[in-house]
């Protein structure tokens, strides 16, 4: 619960390898209408480490299509890959303790496992070279917590996933290292996201336990899905939404998240719309689902 010593600060972090498109906008309507609903902050944090995946002009088209759609942050915008020194920094520091090891495993050596990595290079100690993988060593008693939504989800990391990547083999600081050190550094006490993160949860857990911070709340609402059954991604092609739409968008990003805004609403402008959902913002609407099926394109 929020108190005044801790009050709510929640953030979107969007990674840049692609324009805004409306499932992203919903994720970041949600988080946005949860903080501002308990009078809180809201960041925006662009998620830029994998320099590969990022598509020029994706971050700037990103910022300014939130503002079009009045979801205006607080503060500056943190860039990750400006945050690296810090990530290396602690990787170096669990290498040196014990806590996290070199790997040299490629896919091909895993592709046998399911997913699950089984621990091959934990007790090798092998050395520093460019293109081994960093991993943190876990152990397999249960992690479980209560997401705001989708209820208790529990994980035993050791034998359901195993050992997890800190530093890619490619040398790319993993997002899950990345994006725990950064909410613990920004002091962000919910996390508002989609439900394609769920599973991931138990491991950020894990960090917040290894660097003795206190966890956040979650809430992961569902994934919006077409009919055809694709997530709406932006790794999909789904098509960017366009700034001109702003109000159109909105409202229907409104609807997706099952809030029922009025229908003189449609249509209207972009801040009494917002005024409306901040008001009547029930996430408890939404089904306590992974998925949501789309009937009409979008
Ligand atoms: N950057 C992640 C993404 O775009 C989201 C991270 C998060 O909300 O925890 O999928």
């Amino acid at each position: 619960m929020t108190t005044p010593q801790s009050p709510y600060l929640g953030r979107f972090a969007p990674t840049p390898s692609g324009h805004l498109h409306f499932g992203s906008l919903v994720t970041a309507l949600a988080s946005y209408l949860d903080a501002r609903h308990q009078r809180g902050h809201w960041l925006v944090r662009m998620e830029d480490l994998d320099g590969p995946r990022n598509k020029a002009g994706a971050a700037e088209h990103i910022l300014q299509t939130l503002k079009a759609h009045g979801l205006i942050w607080d503060g500056e915008v943190l860039i990750q890959s400006q945050q690296t020194e810090r990530y290396q920094q602690q990787i170096q520091s669990w290498i040196n303790q014990g806590l996290a090891y070199y790997c040299d495993c490629s896919r091909t050596d895993l592709s046998a496992y399911g997913g699950v990595y089984p621990g091959i290079c934990r007790e090798r100690g092998l050395p520093w070279a460019r293109d081994h993988a960093v991993r943190l060593r876990v152990t397999d008693d249960p992690i479980a917590f209560t997401d705001r939504l989708q209820g208790k989800i529990s994980q035993r990391l050791e034998s359901e996933v195993g050992d997890f990547v800190i530093r890619r083999r490619d040398g790319v600081v993993a997002y899950q290292l990345a994006v725990v050190m950064d909410d613990i550094d920004q002091g962000v006490t919910q996390i508002v996201r989609g439900a394609d993160l769920l599973d991931s949860t138990p491991r950020q857990l894990w960090l917040y336990q290894l660097l003795e911070a206190r966890a956040p709340e979650y809430l992961h609402i569902p994934l919006l899905m077409a009919r055809r059954g694709h997530k709406l991604s932006k790794r999909l092609d789904s098509a960017p939404i366009e700034a001109a739409q702003a109000s159109v968008s909105l409202y229907s990003a409104l609807v997706a998240l099952q809030q029922q805004p009025p229908a003189h609403l449609q249509g209207g402008p972009i801040s009494e719309i917002i005024a409306w959902a901040i008001e009547h913002w029930q996430p408890g609407d939404l089904p306590a689902t992974r998925e949501i099926v789309m009937d009409e394109p979008v």
